[in-house]
């Protein structure tokens, strides 16, 4: 049983760096819908989702499963185009995909609430879980309140949720742990380190059943190893049942692998 990254974008990996995540264990990566520029039409939009599927056959060719997740991210909202044609698109390829994701707020504009909103119904309708992106900085916990708002609203299941890009706020921890929701940490420079992975677990031990551990490699500087490294270090100091909670089954009860 190996290590599951729960987000990373590896369209923007080389093979040799699948080939290395395989020597290192990992069993699972859930790659996610993001190009770091607005779609410029619908038909961009599939051809996207059609190069996700594609690397289901990429990592299967290093004995990796690829769980695809399609979406909009908030920084891919074309601003001046019709909404709905894209949404369309969403639910074309609802079928082939394993995840909503990656969606979410960032500025937190109306448009950006209303894209969250109707992708979150399309998850609900058809029970598919979402990963869902917070902005870094002071926006994170007003992006949280605001998403935890549009998912009561939404009626999704909490337990189809992961609000990612978690930091250790004291503020966003304790709102954390009274939810259903998974929580997403990225182990990344700007984003988390170990370090608050451990925090955050001797703070708020019952965390430890719904922590996802993810690199978001992709675009930015990242480390695509991190989930393994975080594992070996969460061994160490907290000990092995957390670590793997963390690493690898919180995942696979989410994710239903
Ligand atoms: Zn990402």
């Amino acid at each position: 049983m190996g290590f599951i990254d729960s987000h990373m974008h590896t369209i923007f990996l080389h093979y040799s760096a699948l080939e290395e995540l395989a020597k290192n264990d990992y069993e699972a990566v859930v790659t996610l819908a993001y190009l770091p520029v607005p779609f410029s039409s619908p038909e961009s939009l599939k051809d996207h989702f059609n190069h996700l599927v594609y690397e289901k056959t990429r990592l299967r060719r290093v004995g990796i499963t690829a769980l695809v997740g399609i979406g909009l991210h908030p920084r891919c909202i074309p601003k001046r185009l019709e909404i709905e044609k894209f949404l369309g698109v969403i639910e074309e390829f609802i079928t082939v995909a394993d995840v909503i994701g990656e969606i979410g707020l960032h500025v937190m504009n109306d448009l950006e609430v209303n894209v969250l909103r109707s992708q979150l119904k399309i998850a609900r309708e058809h029970d598919k879980p979402a990963i869902i992106h917070t902005p870094r900085g002071k926006n994170k916990i007003k992006a949280i309140k605001l998403t935890l708002k549009i998912i009561k609203d939404v009626g999704i299941s909490p337990e189809l949720i992961v609000i990612d890009h978690v930091s250790t706020n004291p503020e966003i921890l304790n709102i954390l742990s009274r939810e259903k929701v998974y929580i997403g940490f990225t182990i990344q420079v700007g984003k988390a380190s170990v370090d608050d992975v451990i925090y955050a677990i001797k703070t708020h031990p019952q965390l430890s059943e719904r922590i996802l551990l993810n690199s978001d490699a992709g675009n930015e500087p990242s480390d695509y190893l991190s989930v393994a490294k975080t594992f070996e270090k969460l061994c160490e100091v907290i000990g092995r049942n957390v670590a793997y909670h963390c690493a690898i089954y919180n995942a696979r009860i989410f994710f239903r692998i």
